[in-house]
């Protein structure tokens, strides 16, 4: 009985939140939904503006001195949760990058920060002394890490100012963003880099390895979750709820852990696209975007991925790859550190132990550091950037359009 009253609810759900968002289609709904146009933008500006101190900030005793004679010093573009918690901290373990520089809406924060790190008073800029950091030559990189809205902004005004970028994931909201970006990057003869840290995490490298080993056999199925439950808030107090920073749900900042999975552990692009989008009705959280997207992917191998992500579940970070031989399952899959992944092939399990992964952090500031040294390749660049966004654009149109939708090599719809 409690099943049955819970399914009923929750099918009602479904039925009234379909004609909120024109871009969530509903399984209640009787045809095709409208498209991706005449969405209405966020309630937040988009615009950077300074924000106060993230909680349970721990600054360092004593500022951090480079590690090398040719690190190349960072200039850090939003100072929030993020940065504050988990990569400024992260620059000491780095063995050639540094933070040469600030900016920051907030002066007392950026005061703050700025003493404990050690940088200058004249290396600290705010949003609208931004442009001088073109003539600061301790500055070669601006690492950002603002909202997703306000990427492409400050990308585009980094590469003006002559200087490399290190954006943070998701690229940006819209392909178009992504192009412009790439385009600014070629312009200004700078490199350009995607944070996707866990392409420098031991276990996601050691599983990419396995998968190119074949350490399942052929792959049948690949499943990812990725969720959590946002806690109480508006569009307006959280950036992420907020369709003109944060995108159209939890796909862009939380399931592209699970796109870029499916994608590196199968080693393909997918050939069909079929995803279900969910809003909730009268919760504050989700008036400008889903709070639910699930998506299945179908490769050329026959190969077939699900993926789940939602920002109002309980809290859940997994992969798994089951092949015709053994299954591959980590679990968490992708978070900041405590990986945790196992293979089960004939019978027999192996549980790997491949040591710290918060090596991830550092390990990508020196992957763009070397680049610019050494000119090396840089294995996250622009262009898988832009590849996912182009995913993310045909999951939410197939989650809009009620049907699947074939897809080009390089990420993009077919006519
Ligand atoms: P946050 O809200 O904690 O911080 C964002 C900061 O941006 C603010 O503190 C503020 O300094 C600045 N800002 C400027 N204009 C703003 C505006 N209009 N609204 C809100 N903030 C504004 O967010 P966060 O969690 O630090 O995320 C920042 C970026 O880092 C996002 O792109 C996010 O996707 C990315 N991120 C990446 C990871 C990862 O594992 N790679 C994890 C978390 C966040």
């Amino acid at each position: 009985m409690v099943h049955h009253a819970a399914s009923r609810r929750h099918f009602l759900q479904l039925a009234a939140g379909a004609s909120a968002l024109p871009w969530v289609a509903s399984c209640a709904s009787a045809g095709p939904a409208e498209t991706l146009e005449g969405e209405t933008p966020g309630s937040h500006e988009v615009r950077a503006i300074g924000q106060p101190m993230p909680r349970g900030v721990r600054l360092p005793d004593t500022p951090p001195q480079p590690r090398s004679a040719d690190s190349v010093g960072f200039a850090v573009i939003g100072l929030g949760g993020y940065a504050l918690h988990q990569m400024m901290p992260r620059f000491t373990r780095s063995r050639r990058a540094h933070i040469a520089a600030l900016v920051s809406g907030n002066a007392e924060k950026a005061a703050t920060i700025g003493a404990a790190y050690g940088v200058p008073e004249d290396a600290r800029y705010s949003y609208d002394s931004f442009d001088e950091i073109a003539a600061d030559d301790r500055i070669e990189a601006v690492y950002i890490v603002l909202p997703t809205g306000l990427h492409a902004e400050w990308a585009e005004k980094a590469f003006a100012a002559g200087k490399h970028v290190l954006c943070e994931k998701p690229m940006a909201m819209d392909p178009a963003e992504c192009q412009r970006m790439i385009d600014a990057s070629e312009r200004a003869g700078r490199k350009l880099m995607i944070a996707y840290r866990c392409h420098f995490e031991p276990y996601n490298l050691r599983a990419m390895e396995l998968m190119r080993e074949d350490a399942v056999g052929d792959i049948r199925l690949i499943r990812t979750d990725q969720h959590y439950n946002a806690g109480p808030a508006t569009p307006a107090t959280n950036w992420r709820l907020s369709r003109a920073l944060g995108g159209r749900g939890p796909l862009e900042d939380y399931g592209i852990y699970g796109v870029q999975s499916a994608l590196y552990l199968s080693g393909e692009m997918p050939k069909l696209i079929g995803a279900r989008a969910f809003q909730p009705a009268g919760d504050p959280r989700f008036t400008e975007i889903a709070a639910y997207v699930g998506t299945m992917m179908q490769f050329p191998s026959g190969a077939v991925a699900q993926l789940s992500t939602s920002y109002d579940a309980a809290g859940s970070n997994r992969a798994l790859v089951r092949g015709v031989g053994g299954t591959l399952t980590m679990d968490p899959a992708t978070n900041y550190d405590g990986i945790e992944m196992s293979l089960r092939t004939g019978g027999a399990t192996e549980d790997f132990q491949l040591g710290d992964s918060t090596v991830q952090f550092a390990a990508q500031l020196d992957h763009l550091a070397d680049a610019i040294r050494d000119g090396t390749q840089i294995k996250t660049p622009g262009e898988m950037g832009l590849r996912d966004i182009r995913l993310m654009t045909a999951i939410y149109t197939a989650a809009a359009e009620n049907r699947l939708i074939a897809m080009n090599p390089d990420g993009t719809m077919k006519a």
